[in-house]
C-alpha cells in the first residue's frame, strides 16, 4: 500500500469508500504545507489502482506502476509552467542559475494547456476504468483557462473525476467553486505533525513545526540543514548589538532573499507579540533574545519597520543589488530597535 500523510487516512477512505458515486469534480482546499496535493495524487492513484488495498493503491500492480513512472494513460495534471518538471526549454535550463528560469517560466495556467487535453478527456480509458485529472494550485488559472475549463465541469466524459487544489479559495471562479464538490482537509494536530516530523528525522522539529505556522511540510523545509545554518547566522545578525552590517550584507548577499525578508519579518513579528502579549510564535528557539529586544522597543517604530518589509517583499524577486538591499534592511532593523 502507499506510504499516507497520516492525517489523510480518514478523509481518504471516507472518499473511497465513495468510489462508486464520486463526484465528477471536487474542490480540496485547506491550509497551506499540510499536503493537499499529497492527498490528490493518492486519491487518484487509488482510484487508477487495479487492486485496491481497503480502497487504497497497492503500489504493486500495474497501473501503480505507470502512474509512479508518470505514465499512467488515464492520469493528468495540470499545472503552471514553473511549477513543471519539463525542462525541454534549454535556454531556461541553462539560466537556472541566476534565477531568470523563473521569470521565463508562466505562473499561470494557460488556456492551451487546458486545450492540449481534450484527446485525453475524450479517448476511453484503460479497461473502463478511471480517468483522473488533478489541478493546482486552481487559483492559478487564468480567466480563459477557467472558462475553457467550466465545459468540461459542465458535461464531463463518464468515469472521469477532476481534483483542483487550492488554499486560495476565494480567488476561483465563483462559477468553477459552484461546480465543484468542496472538500475541506483538515490541517493535522500539533501532535500528528510533531509526530510525523520526528518520524521524518526533522531536527528540532517543535522549532520547525512553530516556524512552519503548524504546517508540517512546510516545517520539512524550515528544518533542511542549510536553511537552518543559514537561519541561524543571520538570527545571530540581528542579536548582536556589535555586528557590523556591511559585513554582514557582503556575506548573505548570495542568499536566497525570500527566505531573508521571511526571517526579518517573523523576527519582527515575534518582537511585536513578545511586547504584547509576552509570548513568541515563530524564532521559539530565540525567547530570551526576542524578549530582550521586545523590553526596549517602542512599537511605532517597529510597526514603520514592518511595513517597509512588507513593501520590501513585494519587489523582491529581482534586485538590482542584492548587498546594497540587505545592508539598507539591517541598517533600518538596527534604528528600529534603537
Ligand atoms: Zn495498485
Amino acid at each position: 500500500m502507499i506510504d499516507l500523510l497520516p492525517w489523510h487516512r480518514a478523509p481518504l477512505d471516507e472518499l473511497l469508500a465513495r468510489r462508486a458515486s464520486l463526484p465528477h469534480a471536487m474542490l480540496i482546499h485547506g491550509k497551506q504545507g499540510i499536503g493537499k496535493v499529497e492527498f490528490a495524487r493518492a486519491m487518484a492513484q487509488s482510484l487508477l489502482c487495479e487492486s485496491p488495498e481497503h480502497g487504497i493503491a497497492c503500489d504493486t500492480c500495474n497501473a501503480c506502476g505507470w502512474y509512479r513512472e508518470g505514465n499512467h494513460p488515464d492520469f493528468r495534471e495540470l499545472v503552471p509552467e514553473n511549477l513543471s518538471d519539463d525542462d525541454s526549454d534549454a535556454d531556461a535550463s541553462a539560466d537556472a542559475t541566476d534565477g531568470t528560469k523563473e521569470k521565463k517560466k508562466s505562473k499561470e495556467i494557460k488556456i492551451d494547456q487546458v486545450r492540449e487535453l481534450s484527446s485525453f478527456m475524450t479517448l476511453s480509458t484503460h479497461r473502463d476504468g478511471f480517468r483522473v485529472l488533478v489541478i493546482y494550485p486552481a487559483e492559478t488559472m487564468n480567466l480563459a483557462a477557467a472558462n475553457a475549463l467550466l465545459k468540461t465541469l459542465e458535461e464531463p466524459p463518464p468515469r472521469t473525476v477532476i481534483l483542483l487544489v487550492t488554499d486560495q479559495m476565494t480567488r476561483l471562479l465563483a462559477t468553477i467553486r459552484s461546480r465543484c464538490q468542496r472538500i475541506l482537509l483538515a490541517s493535522p494536530t500539533a501532535e500528528e505533525a510533531l509526530k510525523w516530523l520526528e518520524a521524518q528525522n526533522v531536527l528540532k522539529p517543535a522549532t520547525a513545526l512553530a516556524m512552519a505556522g503548524g504546517a508540517p511540510l512546510d516545517a520539512i523545509q524550515f528544518a533542511d540543514r542549510t536553511y537552518q545554518t543559514e537561519r541561524q547566522a543571520f538570527l545571530g545578525v540581528l542579536t548582536d548589538e556589535q555586528a557590523d552590517y556591511v559585513a554582514a550584507a557582503q556575506s548573505f548577499e548570495k542568499s536566497d532573499l525570500v527566505n531573508i525578508v521571511t526571517w526579518l519579518q517573523t523576527w519582527v513579528a515575534d518582537i511585536v507579540i513578545a511586547k504584547l502579549a509576552g509570548q513568541i510564535r515563530h524564532h521559539v528557539d530565540h525567547q530570551k533574545e526576542i524578549t530582550r529586544i521586545a523590553a526596549r522597543v517602542e512599537l511605532p517604530k517597529l510597526f514603520r519597520y514592518e511595513s517597509a518589509l512588507r513593501q520590501t517583499r513585494r519587489s523582491i524577486s529581482h534586485p538590482l543589488n542584492a548587498r546594497l538591499l540587505l545592508e539598507q534592511l539591517l541598517i533600518s532593523y538596527q534604528q528600529a530597535i534603537r
